[in-house]
């Protein structure tokens, strides 16, 4: 199943609850996903990292619904075969070891 399929069978299912809590609450949600993967990590709990991970997912593709992204074209528009800072692949970059240190 690739992306786009992902995303319309995320639709298909959630649309409904999506629409109706709209784009601000559930970015509160998916936030509140990535906190629960960050503790799964934390508990090296396999099972859940793999069930939060996919939550989290899910979460980002019912906003991206939200706001009709595509979210695979997104993407690719942006990761097309390299890393979009430098443009090589493997990236080039210098290495950063946060988000925080530029
Ligand atoms: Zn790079």
């Amino acid at each position: 199943m690739e992306l786009k399929e992902m995303q319309k069978m995320i639709k298909e299912i959630y649309i409904h609850h999506d629409s109706r809590r709209g784009v601000y609450n559930t970015l509160k949600w998916l936030i509140s996903e990535v906190e629960e993967l960050d503790e799964a990590i934390n508990n090296n709990d396999m099972q859940s990292i793999k069930e939060e991970a996919s939550d989290v997912l899910a979460w980002l593709l019912s906003l991206m619904n939200l706001l009709s992204i595509d979210l695979e074209g997104a993407f690719l528009e942006k990761y097309n075969n390299k890393c979009p800072r430098c443009g090589a692949k493997p990236c080039t970059c210098d290495y950063r070891e946060t988000p925080n240190n530029q």
